[in-house]
């Protein structure tokens, strides 16, 4: 899939160049490559050009590559993961996804005006395009109300006299420019986009209520910004209510980071209120103003990319796709690749439902043509024909296969060996308290834990349970969540365990400590954890000689084996807990029993079986 975002350009240019082996086109490999080819790590999203370099080939030749595959992008592209990796083995390499490197954010700014300096020279068909924006902010302080005002002053009114906007973004024009706003606030909705690889904010506003001032959601916001390295401008609103008190936000906002420029910070601040729409074209002047400075280019001219903002089936026209446009334009007509769908564009239609037949980069449109409803954050491809879309879907679904989530995550467990494979040089950490007192001596103890190698990082502190938004937060950043005198919500449990995300729990301060320095070391005790194989039901008891016992089961669940560790369960009560001492089928051992199978079970030291017991068996299995 090709994408060209400025987000793409920068936060995943790798740092330095791979020593690898000069391939000349006489010497590429077509499809598989030998044995013992050179690994190259890529990382999620890489332009041509410096795929190019990485590999010392010559630029064209990784274009003819693309070409071949179906893929119109030239120099100046971005593309992602699979699709490089593919590329690659096409030139005699093997491709390995290098995790993104939190240190790379941080100086994403910096690296991005640098690529962009370089890019901007030859690539003359690069233009500026509107700022993509994500509002942000604690519950009740305006977010939905600014969303409105906004909306509402700068919309270009349709003849009908009315707005229908009636898809998940929007578009405003100041000044002759226009400004996109993502119009699901907050930031999980940001965070979910990363976490699912879709960097698709170029700024974000974040709102604080006058009245209210900086909240526990106000600095998360801040810190799920910064752990992707988007700007935030800062809309201090409600200064209409009479208990108003701006400057008192502008000195929290201070206390947490963010030195506004009247104090000689940094952070651009402007006082609204969305209820009487004041200081709503200040705003949007200054948002101009920072995508100004953050150079924010896009090829009209080159095929489309870009990325799913919403998606439905709709009862009568099918799945409809919303799309925010990143790069290259959108025609009636293109056949694209969408996620695990592909399809050709019937219709398009722009934020106020007017059928339109381009759409260009930083434009939200509905699309109508798919053949499947794609999922939120899935990137969209331009294509040649149908038989070209084939070929990318099955080429990134065997890539899927192969990148399993827990390859990327980080754990302590395995940490020592991400940092030695050079993969770790951040450790990531959110950290959740119970109290807000413990937050500050324990980010102290932690990030005095880092080595030369690797720093310890706290990008994320808050108390209470650990949530879903924290465990997208670690998904995105490649960290880890650290809970201290909490638990974490059973939806936040259920996605880390489906994305990977390691949580621990402490209450003792040096226990933790203790943990994550000989994580960093290498010198951690496995965790072991319980794995249950089957269950058996006790059908008839028999005698074994001697007052020895065992047991006639069925097995109703999995499978059991000889080397298990079983449970006997009465009712509620667990009676024992023991390991398997024989398993016979008819009068033979038997290694394993599987479901709906008889067979006779002896527990190591008991005796005491009834009929209707449960035997539960089970193994502890190393955790990765
Ligand atoms: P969200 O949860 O951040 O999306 O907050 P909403 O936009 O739903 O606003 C929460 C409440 O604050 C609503 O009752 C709004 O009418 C009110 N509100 C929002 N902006 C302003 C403002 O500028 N001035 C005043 N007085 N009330 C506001």
């Amino acid at each position: 899939m090709v994408k060209t975002s400025k987000s793409a350009n920068i936060t995943h240019r790798p740092a330095e160049k791979p020593a690898v082996t000069k391939v000349t086109a006489k010497e590429q490999a077509p499809e598989a490559a030998p044995a013992n080819v050179p690994v190259i790590d890529l990382p999620r999203s890489i332009g041509v050009r410096q795929l190019a370099d990485m590999l010392q080939v010559d630029s064209i030749l990784v274009i003819k590559q693309l070409m071949r595959n179906g893929i119109m992008a030239n120099i100046n592209q971005v593309i992602d993961f699979e699709t490089a990796a593919n590329i690659v083995a096409g030139l005699g390499f093997k491709a390995r996804l290098k995790p993104m490197k939190e240190q790379q954010m941080a100086t994403a700014a910096e690296e991005g005006k640098k690529a962009k300096r370089r890019y901007g020279k030859d690539a003359d068909n690069l233009v500026p395009r509107p700022p993509v924006i994500t509002v942000m902010g604690h519950v009740d302080h305006g977010k939905t109300k600014l969303l409105d005002a906004i909306r509402k002053t700068n919309v270009v009114d349709s003849e009908a006299g009315g707005i229908t906007q009636h898809i998940g973004a929007y578009q405003v024009t100041i000044d002759g420019q226009k400004i996109t706003f993502l119009d699901t606030p907050g930031h999980e909705a940001f965070t979910a986009m990363r976490a699912h690889g879709a960097n698709i904010t170029d700024i974000t506003v974040l709102v604080v209520a006058a009245d209210d001032g900086v909240m526990p959601q106000t600095l998360e916001a801040i810190n799920h910004a910064r752990a992707a390295g988007v700007p935030i401008v800062v809309a201090i609103n409600k200064i209409d209510k009479d208990n108003a008190n701006p400057n008192q936000v502008k000195q929290q906002l201070a206390e947490a980071g963010l030195v506004i420029e009247e104090w000689g910070g940094n952070t651009v601040c402007l006082e609204v209120s969305a209820k009487e729409k004041k200081g709503i074209k200040e705003l949007l002047e200054s948002l101009l103003l920072v995508a100004e400075i953050e150079e924010l280019k896009a090829n009209p001219s080159l095929p489309a990319a870009g990325v799913v903002i919403e998606a439905e089936m709709d009862k009568t026209m099918g799945p409809l796709a919303t799309l925010l446009i990143q790069s290259g334009t959108m025609k009636e007509g293109d056949t694209v690749v969408v996620g695990d769908t592909w399809g050709r564009v019937r219709a398009m239609f722009n934020d106020v439902a007017k059928r339109i037949k381009k759409a260009e980069p930083s434009m939200p449109v509905e699309v109508l043509g798919l053949n499947n409803v794609p999922q939120v954050g899935d990137t969209l491809t331009t294509v040649v024909d149908e038989h070209h879309a084939q070929a990318l879907l099955a080429r990134n679904r065997a890539a899927r296969e192969k990148e399993t989530v827990r390859a990327k995550a980080i754990n302590l467990n395995t940490l020592y060996d991400q940092i030695n494979a050079g993969k770790v040089k951040e450790l990531n950490v959110i950290l959740k308290t119970d109290v807000q007192g413990s937050i500050e001596p324990i980010r102290h103890q932690l990030e005095q834990l880092g080595t030369e190698e690797v720093k310890v990082r706290v990008i994320h502190s808050a108390t209470g349970s650990v949530t879903d938004s924290d465990v997208m937060l670690a998904t995105a950043s490649n960290g880890l969540i650290i809970g201290f005198n909490v638990t974490a919500q059973e939806g936040a449990k259920r996605v880390a365990v489906t994305s990977g995300v390691d949580i621990r729990f402490y209450n003792i301060i040096y226990t933790m400590a203790d943990d994550v320095a000989k994580a960093l070391k290498g010198m951690l005790e496995p965790v072991y954890v319980e794995v249950i194989d089957g269950r058996a039901e006790i059908r008839a008891v028999f005698s074994a000689g001697k007052g020895l016992k065992a047991a006639g089961v069925i097995v109703n669940e999995g499978k059991i084996t000889r080397n298990a560790k079983v449970r006997v369960r009465r009712g509620k009560e667990i009676i024992a807990d023991s390991s398997v001492s024989s398993l016979k089928r008819f009068k033979d051992d038997a290694k394993e029993v599987l479901t709906g199978f008889e067979c006779g079970v002896g527990v190591q030291d008991f005796h005491e079986f009834r009929v209707g017991d449960i035997l539960e068996f089970y193994r502890m299995e190393k955790q990765q």
